[in-house]
């Protein structure tokens, strides 16, 4: 992990906990390295809604995953845009996510989601 990686690592970590913030970090970068098996196997799929557009983009979520440990991320919560040309599947297909998402994937949530959870449950 590089100086920077490392810098903006302990930035998301005070909000999202280690392993959450990893995965962002790196996807920060514009990474491919993943943070837990150190393969340059990270990949990231775009959902996105062509109906809500903010200028030229439209808006979407993400998630980010290793394709070798198959562990990732989905977007942390705000808004994200899909980038101009990417490709990406369409927000609420969720067919179409299940078949593209590897099997045995390991979604590593935010410590604030979890935290927010438990709060509602007590
Ligand atoms: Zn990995």
């Amino acid at each position: 992990m590089s100086a920077d990686q490392d810098a903006l690592r302990q930035q998301f970590e005070k909000k999202y906990g280690r392993e959450y913030s990893e995965f962002l970090a790196a996807d920060a970068m514009a990474s491919k390295l993943c943070p837990r098996c150190r393969t340059e196997t990270l990949h990231k799929l775009w959902l996105g809604e062509p109906n809500t557009r903010m200028g030229d983009s439209i808006w979407g979520k993400w998630y980010l995953w290793c394709e070798a440990c198959l562990t990732g991320i989905y977007c942390p919560f705000g808004t994200h845009m899909v980038p101009k040309g990417e490709t990406y599947i369409r927000w609420g297909d969720e067919e179409s996510l299940r078949k593209v998402l590897p099997a045995g994937f390991r979604l590593i949530r935010p410590e604030t989601e979890l935290k927010a959870k438990s709060d509602n449950a007590t």
